[in-house]
């Protein structure tokens, strides 16, 4: 069995689920399972209506408006004989959203909210494509992937509980998916009350690898808008290439140094039962695009990520004494208590420093609780950190050419620079 992704990219518009059934067409005597994230930043719209709902903003009704406008002109435009299925059950998708964003809501539970806020978007996209591919004489079985991925409470980061999960898509998807195509969602899950919930932005490519973990699949296809990994982000590099074949190891350290390409957690289940991952183009189905999978040698291309709204935190004691353990003991644990993630983290002896993607509100909760243990805070916004893996002379210098180099930091013959650009 083969699993398939598409992301928000590939179906933005009707044009991309036309091509996403046409792909699929050529795939008919073979056994696929499909999934598919929210259409186009349809998700970060969901995530405006959360902060409406939750903070009352008086927005709420504008953006569902445009949440219904913008899948609706997709629905319209695909939906020429206007059959009803398609149109009843989106409707009743947005009926049963707009009922949930009425309910009251509990600030504190801002990350139970958005899980089941949020996962509207993959229901809805998941809908019209199997409807629009029934139109066109594809069948198929659209299934709830809440069903079958169950996590555990941790809302928008979200734990599979694997034997679960193995057990019941064992059970009850298997026979399923082995007779029919399957259409689900990415993303999302359910946790232990029965409730939506999400695996972490951009985590439609870690469903993917839960389900072929699961399934056994022979491969995993992530079609995308661009080639498959390149070495740097085209739209910021003009020379990025096209890295063809990619080990399982290497492609772990580049999703984990940011990568967008990957999700950081769709690597380990694949590389647990050796199943390949390939990233293609949907435009350009023939071409081969890149292949991960187990190789017996490194990458030696330097690779080039890039993260832009990087926020540096300097933490000094009050009274110029050292940073001892019980200091960093306390910051650590507030870290995870906020979940902030450091990309880089530099100590001496009066202070410490880390830097963190720039997100919500979690760093003023954090930086206000590090002053009340007598820290000093200083934090300098709007930096880009670029990540060289297999750093080389001539990627050394480039940074150099493009901003100010902050800080640095070199581990092996990975190299992090902070920059203001
Ligand atoms: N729709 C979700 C997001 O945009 C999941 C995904 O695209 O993988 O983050
Ligand atoms: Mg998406």
């Amino acid at each position: 069995m083969k699993i398939f992704k598409f992301g928000g990219a590939s179906v933005k518009d009707a044009t991309g689920v036309r091509n996403v059934a046409a792909l699929l067409s050529q795939y008919q005597q073979e056994q696929v399972l499909v999934v598919i994230s929210a259409m186009g930043k349809s998700t970060n719209l969901l995530e405006k209506i959360v902060n409406a709902c939750v903070h009352k903003t008086g927005e709420l009704n504008h953006y569902l408006q445009e949440l219904r406008a913008y899948h609706y002109a997709i629905v319209d435009e695909l939906n020429t004989s206007k059959a009803s299925a398609m149109v009843n059950d989106i409707e009743n998708l947005f009926l049963e959203l707009e009922c949930l964003v009425e309910t009251p809501v509990n600030i504190e539970e801002y990350d139970f909210i958005y899980d089941q806020i949020v996962s509207f978007g993959e229901m809805i996209s998941t809908k019209i494509v199997s409807h629009y591919l029934l139109n066109q004489g594809i069948k198929n079985q659209w299934i709830d992937s809440r069903n079958f991925i169950i996590t555990d409470d941790r809302y928008r980061d979200a734990r599979i509980q694997w034997n679960e999960t193995e057990q019941i898509i064992t059970k009850r998807l298997k026979p399923l998916a082995e007779r029919n195509l399957v259409i689900t969602q990415g993303f999302i899950g359910r946790g232990p009350v029965n409730e939506s919930t999400t695996l972490g932005r951009e985590g439609s490519d870690y469903s993917a690898a839960v389900f072929a973990y699961c399934l056994d699949a022979t491969s995993v296809t992530i079609w995308k808008d661009v080639a498959g990994v390149m070495n740097a982000d085209p739209k910021k590099m003009d020379n990025a290439e096209l890295i063809q074949e990619l080990g399982y190891s290497d492609a772990i350290e580049l999703a984990y140094y940011g990568a967008s390409v990957i999700h950081p957690k769709t690597i380990q289940p694949l590389m647990a039962k050796n199943i390949p991952l390939h990233v293609k183009s949907f435009l350009n189905p023939q071409d081969d695009g890149t292949t991960v999978s187990r190789l017996s040698h490194k990458l030696s291309v330097p690779c080039y990520i890039f993260k832009t709204d990087q926020v540096l935190v300097e933490l000094k004691t009050k009274d110029f004494t050292f940073i001892v353990e019980q200091n960093l003991e306390q910051i650590f644990s507030l870290l995870a208590k906020y979940k902030v993630r450091c990309n880089i983290i530099q100590n001496s002896a009066i202070s410490f420093s880390f830097v963190a993607d720039n997100k919500e509100n979690k760093l003023e909760k954090l930086l206000a609780e590090l002053v009340t243990l007598g820290l000093e805070t200083k934090t300098t916004e709007a930096l880009e950190l670029i990540t060289i893996y297999n750093a080389n002379n001539a990627s050394i210098q480039y940074v150099g050419s493009i901003g100010n180099i902050i800080l640095e930091q070199k581990n092996g013959n990975t190299i992090h620079y902070l920059i203001n650009r």
